[in-house]
């Protein structure tokens, strides 16, 4: 979806109001706090009062457009930026292109990133899948010496796991060390190992994993692609990750990196999904 479209079919709030009320409600108003569909509309105010438990609500009462003075058409620019935006979209940039300020545009696009959470993490992932490891993190404080790179640094590791021709997920480790232990659990909670061959290159914390089920290694010192065994999708993954966060979002401190990444999961997702925006709009609403 273009964000002209989205201009053209939402000139105003109250258009704006009109289709998040069809989309939650199906055009009969239900009282967010006691459930009731006995409700007079109160067309003015855009807002609806409960007959059974006497209080007034709007379409946007716990949603993440709830508390907010932003008109709903900036709410759904946003969304729309940040859905088109491959790499990521900074706050900064947001704030710009929406006339907000920028602590604003951090808000609603943290907002925004919560509809993006992915509620597939229960599906297995099968058939071939990739694993791979990577580091994120800010750079090294003044007079700290180098930037190194890699496992045996601060930055904080990601794995990486994606189905070919399928759905990827990505876990932050945090302070979890990347042993065969950790690396063990973590495919166990997200791939079908009875039904899955695993690819990962080296490292030796993939050892003993064919203990558990198939697993090939990648010889990263040859330069051609034996067969099935490379790490070609879930790298290019990590390229398109790093460029948006090195060069969208500076330095993402460790809390919200988990939110960054499954944002690019979920666009990676949904790659094929020609109405992402309304998908995003009934997650924001919680239907
Ligand atoms: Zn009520």
């Amino acid at each position: 979806m273009d964000i002209i479209k989205i201009y053209e079919l939402f000139p105003t709030e109250d258009d704006c109001i009109s289709h998040l009320e069809g989309v939650r409600w199906n055009n009969t108003p239900k009282c967010p706090y006691c459930k009731s569909a006995n409700a007079t509309p109160l067309p003015k105010e855009r807002r609806h009062h409960c007959n059974n438990c006497n209080t007034s609500f709007s379409v946007t009462v716990g949603t993440i457009f709830h508390h907010t003075h932003l008109p709903l058409q900036k709410w759904f620019l946003a969304t729309t930026l940040i859905l088109n935006a491959k790499k990521g979209i900074s706050a900064r940039q947001l704030s710009r292109d929406l006339h907000v300020t920028k602590d604003t545009a951090w808000r609603i696009s943290m907002k925004i990133r919560d509809a993006m959470r992915e509620r597939e993490h229960r599906d297995l992932l099968t058939g071939i899948v990739e694993v791979d490891e990577t580091y994120i993190g800010g750079k090294p404080r003044k007079g700290t010496g180098t930037h190194k790179r890699g496992r045996g640094t601060s930055k904080t590791p990601v794995v990486g796991m994606v189905e070919r021709r399928g759905k990827i997920k990505a876990e932050v480790m945090g302070k979890k060390k990347l042993n065969s232990k950790n690396l063990k659990s973590l495919i166990r909670r997200n791939v079908d190992i009875t039904n899955t061959t695993l690819i990962t290159d080296e490292y030796k914390g993939y050892i003993g994993i064919k203990q558990i089920m198939p697993h090939k290694v990648v010889d990263h010192t040859v330069w051609y692609v034996d067969g099935d065994a490379h790490t070609n999708t879930i790298e290019s993954f990590w390229a398109l990750l790093k460029r948006g966060i090195v060069g969208q979002f500076h330095k993402v401190s460790l809390h919200y990196l988990p939110r960054y990444i499954d944002e690019f999961c979920y666009r990676c997702n949904h790659r094929f999904n020609d109405d992402l925006f309304s998908l995003t709009i009934q997650r924001g609403l919680g239907v």
